[in-house]
């Protein structure tokens, strides 16, 4: 597979370009000769002599293209409309191209037919595509490509305009310069070999939202709240003709089909809510995501090693506008150059990225999407350097990493604070174990809902240590102490060594309580178990053995959790008034 990468300056030296091509061809064996046309400019009547030039002079050549926001050629951002001409060598070799019409009505539909299409080309081995997204929710056709034979390796872009809405274009040999259609580019044969992956770098900052409320491709709410709030209060961006363009670099992170994605609203709505360009899930949690220098070339130079192993002989990028926005034109090289070192790199900056991975095909935003692709086996015994230095961040990156590390320390130390409080409000500060309240809270908790559902079990366990005063009296307080702490870790121990479901609190002084969600029979062997274990302890400093008293009930239908608490007290009563050191059932 060989490569030759050049921007189109005017017809002549376009036609030049060409001609060159159709003798570099002659001299050689080749399968197939594909031109990739990725263009900024959406000059229809441009894009259309392109296509009219390459079809004169090189007749059997595939074409295919889109309008962009900017292209990857060698390597690097070029703003010129960029052709990328690529020839194949082997004869096993097999590449066929397939345009139609898409819009959200039969979506669908085309991907079925194309499956059918798939199914007569056993030799498929990957799928790229060109798309115009147009504003239209992608998950239907993400879903059903999705069904295409698990081995085929599906990747591409969206075609792009700044006027997101209308404008943008993809063309092909197979078809005519459309603003609502996806070209397919089947690609496989026995020889052909192909790896993809993707890179985010984009982290995750600050507050976690749960979705509360998402149908489709609208986000409503996010903490039940209207989700543009979300980016009005953290953000401070506003909800006007500008939001897409604000938004683009902060993109909600969740996990879908398994995966981190990235997802961009491309509309913020009347009512609120957020237009985005792929079906957001339900309960799920968002957070909102920034793009951390030094995290994204760490991540490319991970999957630079992974594809240079690959030995590709061309590397096809498919990167989100918005990594060109984030970075700028000055920096935003730094993530695609590094591929040129193991082959020639081109693409294209898109309105959204797909890939299939584990199965799924997900449509991405603001994401690398790379594919390698080589024909025959490995030809280097050791693969090629993937050459990147070490990065000086300046200026705007710089300051935004400072900012985005101070706001998740910050976060991370008030989340902890948080966990802490909420620990601090439940439980018991000497035994860890819940507080009275809590211990309480949760009776009443699984009383109600055993009422609902009377097959659940529901019994307590109440214990009081024997003699405790005496402890107190002739070992000092921290000695009680001791013992209170021992007998606590029993029902710790219990809870992992019996797997129950049960919440141990302490109910107060030596006064303890488990809730067991057990029947009554497993609650009285555990009661026993705990007695007999805590008697077995040995105390230091001379404190030697203790014993505790235990009364033990079970949940009668219809009664409060006065009732119960009364009647396990009267059963702990008579374990006391009856000998001590006993188990009392009532
Ligand atoms: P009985 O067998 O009848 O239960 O006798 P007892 O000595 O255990 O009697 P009582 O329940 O009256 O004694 C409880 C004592 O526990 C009184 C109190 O000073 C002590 N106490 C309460 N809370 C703590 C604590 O956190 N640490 C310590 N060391 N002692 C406590
Ligand atoms: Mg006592
Ligand atoms: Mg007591």
């Amino acid at each position: 597979m060989k490569q030759f990468q050049f921007t189109y300056q005017n017809p002549n030296q376009f036609q030049k370009e060409l001609i060159k091509l159709r003798q570099w061809q002659k001299t050689r064996v080749t399968s197939y000769m594909i031109f990739q046309i990725f263009s900024e400019s959406l000059d229809r009547e441009v894009i259309g002599n392109i296509c009219n030039m390459i079809e004169k002079e090189l007749p059997d050549a595939l074409y295919m293209g889109a309008s962009t926001n900017g292209n990857i050629l060698e390597g690097s951002v070029e703003t010129n409309i960029t052709v990328i001409c690529t020839v194949t060598e082997y004869p096993s070799t097999c590449m066929e191209m397939v345009q139609m019409p898409l819009n959200a009505e039969n979506a669908v539909e085309i991907v079925q037919k194309l499956s059918t299409i798939v199914s007569e080309r056993p030799w498929v081995k990957g799928i790229e595509m060109l798309v115009t997204i147009r504003g239209m929710s992608m998950t239907g056709f993400c879903n059903e490509l999705g069904k295409l034979p698990p081995e085929i390796q599906i990747f591409g872009g969206g075609a792009f305009s700044s006027d997101m809405d209308n404008e943008a274009c993809v063309f092909s040999k197979d078809g005519e310069y459309s603003t609502s259609s996806v070209v397919f580019l089947l690609i496989g044969g026995e020889d052909m070999h192909l790896t993809t992956m993707h890179v985010t770098g984009w982290k995750p900052l600050g507050k976690k939202f749960i979705v509360t409320k998402a149908e489709g491709s609208i986000l409503y709410e996010l903490d039940g709240k209207p989700a543009y709030d979300a980016y009005y209060k953290y953000l401070n961006i506003g909800n006007d003709e500008h939001f897409f363009s604000n938004t683009l670099e902060f993109p909600f992170f969740y996990e879908h089909n398994g995966l981190n994605i990235l997802r961009a609203p491309i509309a913020s709505n009347e009512d609120g809510s957020l237009t985005m360009t792929s079906n957001m899930d339900e309960n799920v949690v968002a957070r909102i995501a920034y793009g951390d220098p030094r995290t994204i070339l760490e991540k490319i130079r991970q999957s630079g090693q992974q594809i240079r192993e690959f030995q590709p002989d061309m590397i096809r990028v498919y990167s989100c506008a918005a990594r060109r926005t984030f970075w700028g034109m000055d920096e935003i090289s730094k993530e695609t150059l590094p591929f040129q070192s193991i082959a020639p790199t081109s693409g294209f900056y898109t309105s959204g990225e797909f890939l299939r991975t584990d199965g799924f095909v997900n449509q991405h935003n603001v994401t690398l999407v790379v594919a390698g692709i080589r024909e025959g086996e490995p030809v280097f015994a050791e693969s090629p350097e993937f050459e990147m230095h070490q990065e000086q961040f300046s200026g705007k990156v710089s300051m935004i990493n400072r900012l985005a590390t101070f706001i998740e320390a910050a976060t991370e130390e008030l989340e902890q604070a948080n966990q802490k409080l909420e620990f601090m409000a439940v439980s018991d500060g000497l035994t860890k174990l819940y507080n009275r309240r809590e211990i309480e809270r949760r009776i009443k908790e699984r009383l109600n809902e055993c009422t609902k559902h009377p097959e659940r079990p529901l019994c307590l366990i109440m214990l009081d240590i024997d003699n405790f005063k005496q402890v107190n009296d002739t070992y000092g307080h921290k000695e009680g102490d001791n013992v209170i702490v021992g007998l606590s870790d029993l029902f710790r121990q219990g809870k992992e060594n019996y797997q129950t479901h049960s919440s141990a609190g302490r109910w107060g002084g030596e006064e303890f309580m488990i809730l067991m969600e057990h029947p009554l029979e497993e609650t009285v062997t555990l009661a026993e178990q705990i007695r007999q274990d805590f008697e077995n302890i040995e105390f230091k400093n001379n404190v030697g053995h203790r014993t505790v008293s235990v009364g033990v009930t079970a949940f009668i239908p219809g009664e409060d959790s006065d009732a119960l608490c009364i009647r396990v007290d009267k059963a702990l009563y008579q374990a006391k008034t009856s000998g001590k050191n006993k188990v009392v059932v009532l």
